[in-house]
């Protein structure tokens, strides 16, 4: 090698251990740490440094040098796997703080309504008939990553008074409490938070809709209430398809049965988009049905 190469080889390298660094007495900044040894092999173990070639000086030191045994190996593995982890957790909090600032800052808050805030489990009154409703919606909270993997929601339907809000309402602040983004509210509310966008010049119908989109869970209270119009019925199925496409959970309650609620959601005899509609939501969620206070008074 010539001097030339030498030169040039030595330059492109930014990062050299404290035992050529005393070899070829470069100047350190701070002064040299004392080396380490392997805890699996004893083997020595330098510190590295950063350096800068052309005034050779080590203007910072690193952690030393890893060791290159079998355990080390296998220690560091370990380690960077954790690290890696660590680092998408705390990534992924990151981006639903985000999300949560962004709800907080387009809708307000997550649109439940103050008489729900104490719709909780604890306070669900559980009783022979909906206590299978109560363990599915409490296993859906419990485990909503894993429902969540899945884009798996619920569809709660049944008659009026049955608990159905309840519980939607239940999964929804047991989340809101894990710091899960949830956004809660009636299809009309929903709508409406898009309308005022139109006379809003700060916030766009593009954000909003973006919003009610990508949260983590949307929970729609009380389907079929709503007099449809042509633009609610597109706008809403636009928002389960596009949670569909994105593999995100969307969780109903409606008093209806399908036939009932397709009619309702329909606009005269078009019965297209509604049917689109609950087809999406079965395909999608599962059903938990809590009709016994008709099936009451049927008998
Ligand atoms: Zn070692």
């Amino acid at each position: 090698m010539n001097q030339n190469q030498t030169v040039a080889s030595e330059s492109l390298k930014f990062i050299i251990t404290s035992l050529e660094a005393r070899k070829h007495g470069y100047l350190p900044k701070e002064p040299i740490p004392k080396p380490l040894k392997c805890q699996f092999c004893q083997k020595t173990l330098y510190h590295r440094g950063l350096i800068n070639p052309k005034s050779r000086v080590v203007w910072k030191w690193l952690p030393p040098e890893r060791c290159n045994c079998k355990k080390a190996q296998e220690y560091w593995k370990k380690y960077d796997e954790e690290q890696e982890r660590l680092m998408l957790e705390r990534a992924k909090e990151e981006e639903r703080e985000r999300f949560k600032r962004r709800i907080k800052k387009l809708l307000g808050e997550s649109g439940i309504k103050k008489r729900f805030l104490n719709r909780t489990f604890d306070n669900f009154e559980v009783d022979d008939l909906n206590l299978e409703a109560y363990e599915i919606a409490k296993t859906y909270a419990r485990d909503f990553e894993n429902y969540k993997e899945n884009g798996e929601g619920l569809y709660f339907v049944g008659s009026f008074g049955t608990g159905k809000t309840h519980l939607a309402v239940a999964i929804a602040l047991y989340l809101i409490n894990k710091g899960v983004p949830v956004i809660c509210k009636t299809l009309i509310d929903l709508l409406t938070d898009i309308k005022k966008t139109f006379d809003s010049s700060q916030i766009s119908e593009h954000e909003v809709l973006n919003i009610y989109k990508t949260v983590d869970l949307l929970v729609i209270d009380d389907l079929g209430k709503e007099p449809p119009t042509d633009w609610a019925m597109a706008t809403f199925y636009s928002i389960l398809n596009d949670r569909y496409e994105n593999c995100l959970p969307t969780i109903i309650t409606t008093n209806y049965n399908d036939k009932e609620l397709i009619e309702r959601l329909s606009r005269k005899s078009d019965t297209k988009t509604a049917g689109a509609i609950v087809d999406r939501l079965h395909g999608t969620c599962s059903l938990v049905e809590m009709n016994w206070k008709s099936w009451r008074t049927i008998y």
